[in-house]
């Protein structure tokens, strides 16, 4: 990425550092983007600041007509930016088609429930309170930050954009440094649709000190997508003004084939989960474990299939170029430490440029990198398990825990292993599915991160419980005053006793 130093109309006559975004598969640049610093990332915040008032006081009504005009906007531009989104990161046209719709999806929903998940309600005051009455409700944070990664660049971002915006914040984004180009795009798409709150939705472009500095512009929450590593220092950055954040982080999900499965249905979906996206997907399939029974089977389908497979840039391509260049390697390093470690390479495992070829890995140890660590290119592991406890202690014995998936021809038996599998989605008899329901909650568990995007819970994340109590009538004795009869703390321990005494 080449930093240059440019004028920025925006920023009068000082000069400004610039970055160049490029196309994956060409060389080619694709768009020149500013270098944000400390005080233009504040500048933001501070309008956001402004307009959020003004957002949170359209109301539920109001923000989702706003926001569908926005999805309108998205669905009828759909080609438009799906070219935007293959030429900055790679994927082929058609994949981008995918996620625009899922994001067009998420925005429909996230409007259409903000109300019913976050409106006032009253609450049954309780004993004690039975003299009040209990309001509850969800109120917006102000202005959320969002630092997005570049391997999803519409739908990711969209996830925590699309539920802070209808859960009455503004937001400010910070586009990965490899894809600028489609977060400016989905911002002066934004302005376009709702241009009477242009500034609820803002994006600061630039490098990962952008980000920092975004951390600590005093926005209400930081909802960070990226890796782990980059998540402590985003942690860190916010601790140092108490700002709440959302970690959504890295995977190295598994896929569980039992004896009853059906193998070729298990094979098309793990190779597609594993090589969609040339692996680039925080939610995609780096392992398998097959039984003993399915096995063999499993294996030889899995390895026609991959065979059939091309990476280009090309319209009839099955994937594209790995989007950072620095990927490859560690591909290269994942593939090498476990053909060291006495792994076979049943097809693949040579890199071409920014092509890697797909890969199947068998007989890999659990202690390589390749089973260990997030490969995040087109490449799965395969091993052979006794039966479905194994696999499950297996895909368990992991430091990350995002999502997953389970092949079972039973499904007392898929559900209850879906249940155990520690993961924050998981699948039954497919892929990837929870992410394209928007009413389920999407997010992980241990170095996936924590906090949840999508559905009721994503809604609620980006708001703080606001609760109110108003009494309706005195009662002839409070004991919430100094002026309580001495009496009041015997007849309290008599009732209690009766209420909740009986409990042994
Ligand atoms: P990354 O961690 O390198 O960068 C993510 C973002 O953080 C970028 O915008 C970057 O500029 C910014 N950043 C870098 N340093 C920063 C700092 N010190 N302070 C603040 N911001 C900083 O990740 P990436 O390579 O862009 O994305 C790939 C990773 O994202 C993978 O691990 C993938 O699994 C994960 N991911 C997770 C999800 C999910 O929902 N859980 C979704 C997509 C991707």
């Amino acid at each position: 990425m080449a930093l240059a130093q440019q004028a920025d109309a925006s920023l009068g006559d000082r000069s400004t550092p610039t970055f160049a975004s490029t196309d994956p598969a060409s060389g080619a640049v694709v768009g020149v983007f500013p270098v944000r610093d400390e005080a233009a990332v504040r500048a933001a915040v501070e309008r956001a600041r402004t307009a959020a008032e003004r957002w949170a006081g359209l109301g539920f009504d109001g923000r989702r007509r706003r926001l569908a005009a926005y999805r309108g906007s998205l669905a009828r531009r759909v080609h438009e930016l799906a070219d935007l989104v293959h030429r900055e990161n790679g994927k082929p046209h058609a994949d981008a088609v995918l996620e625009t719709t899922l994001a067009v999806d998420h925005l429909a929903w996230a409007g259409a429930h903000a109300r019913t998940v976050l409106g006032p309600r009253r609450v049954s005051p309780g004993l004690l309170a039975a003299n009040h009455a209990a309001y509850l409700e969800y109120q917006p944070l102000g202005v959320v930050g969002v630092i997005g990664p570049w391997n999803y660049p519409v739908f990711t971002p969209m996830g925590s954009i699309a539920y802070a915006l209808a859960a009455g914040n503004a937001v400010v984004v910070k586009p990965s440094e490899h894809t600028p180009a489609v977060g400016e795009w989905l911002a002066a798409a934004w302005r376009a649709a709702v241009p009477d709150a242009a500034d609820a939705l803002q994006v600061v472009t630039g490098l990962g000190e952008t980000g920092a500095a975004l951390c600590r512009a005093g926005v209400g929450k930081l909802a960070f997508t990226g890796s782990a590593a980059t998540g402590r220092r985003v942690m860190a950055a916010c601790a140092e003004t108490l700002t709440p954040v959302l970690m959504e982080l890295g995977g190295k999900d598994a896929m569980i084939v039992d004896d009853d499965a059906d193998v070729a249905a298990a094979a098309d979906a793990a190779v597609w989960g594993a090589m969609s996206n040339a692996g680039q997907t925080c939610i995609g399939i780096e392992r398998v474990y097959a039984t003993e029974r399915v096995y063999d089977a499993f294996v030889a389908e899995v390895t026609a299939k991959v065979r059939g497979l091309r990476p280009g840039s090309d319209d009839a391509a099955a994937y594209g170029p790995m989007t950072m260049p620095g990927q490859t390697d560690v591909v290269r390093r994942h593939v090498a430490d476990a053909v060291a470690a006495g792994g076979r390479v049943a097809t693949g495992g040579t890199v071409e440029g920014r092509y890697v070829a797909p890969t199947v890995l068998l007989d890999v140890p659990e202690t390589s990198a390749a089973v260990r660590e997030e490969t995040f290119g087109p490449t799965l592991t395969v091993t052979r398990v006794r039966n479905a406890e194994e696999a499950l202690e297996r895909t368990n014995a992991n430091a990350h825990g995002l999502a997953g998936a389970v092949f079972s021809g039973s499904r007392a038996r898929a559900m209850d292993l879906a249940r155990r599998m520690r993961s924050g989605m998981t699948s039954v008899n497919s892929v990837l599915t929870f992410a394209s329901v928007p009413a389920l909650p999407f997010g992980g568990v241990g170095e996936s991160g924590f906090g949840r995007i999508h559905g009721a819970d994503g809604l609620r994340e980006f708001t703080r419980a606001k609760a109110i109590t108003r009494r309706r009538f005195a009662l002839p004795v409070d004991l919430m005053s100094f002026g309580r009869p001495a009496s009041a703390a015997d007849a309290l321990a008599r009732v209690v006793g009766l209420v909740h005494g009986r409990h042994r």
